[in-house]
């Protein structure tokens, strides 16, 4: 089996041990390390006591050191997401929170962000439990909701201003996510008002 040099599953190299010995966080998003007299596996920044080296399993994710069977480091917690992924990531929420009204892709995020669109999508996802795609659509839905009992502008108008500007595919969305169609999700809302609003099914 061939594969990228520095990144063979299961070899540790002279830089990974190095980084294991050091406790490197710089590499904690490349590999892990198991232990096989322990079966534990670790961040390569785990201050935990440093193994014998022909003991140690390098795995590419915690999900193949599970796999292998190995149990997570109750110290480094190699499953949680990093610390500087949850700050990288809340930037970005915050990023999304304040301009969902624009074009957002995740190669426009990556690139604000810094990091390749496939690295984002996943750190994303394990921080978030959620692509941020998904984040940006619910985020819209919470927006166009407020416009919708706030105001009284046309759904075409709120489907623009949330950054859809295709208004059948917002109302595609907006029941998707909700359950019913904006329209609906206003009267329902407006009924306990003595609104005189034309809106029908
Ligand atoms: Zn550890």
């Amino acid at each position: 089996m061939s594969a990228q040099k520095g990144f063979d599953n299961g070899m540790i190299t002279a830089e990974k041990w190095q980084a294991i010995i050091e406790n490197d966080a710089a590499y904690n998003d490349l590999f892990f390390y198991a232990v096989k007299t322990t079966g534990i596996f670790c961040k390569p920044s785990c201050k935990s006591r440093v193994p014998k080296k022909d003991n140690v399993r390098i795995f590419q994710s915690a999900e193949e050191a599970l796999a292998a069977n190995f149990r997570p480091c109750k110290r480094c917690m190699p499953t949680e997401p990093n610390l500087p992924d949850q700050e990288w990531i809340h930037s970005i929420t915050n990023f999304i929170n304040k301009n969902y009204h624009s074009k957002l892709t995740l190669e426009t995020l990556a690139e604000i962000s810094h990091g390749s669109p496939y690295h984002l999508q996943r750190t994303f996802k394990k921080v978030k439990g959620m692509t941020p795609v998904e984040y940006i659509q619910d985020v819209r839905i919470i927006k166009a909701k407020e416009l919708l009992i706030k105001s009284d502008r046309a759904v075409t108008e709120i489907s623009r201003m949330v950054g859809i500007p295709n208004t059948p595919y917002f109302i595609t969305l907006y029941k998707k996510k909700t359950g019913e169609t904006p329209a609906q999700y206003r009267q329902s809302k407006c009924n306990t008002e003595e609104s005189e609003s034309e809106i029908t099914d």
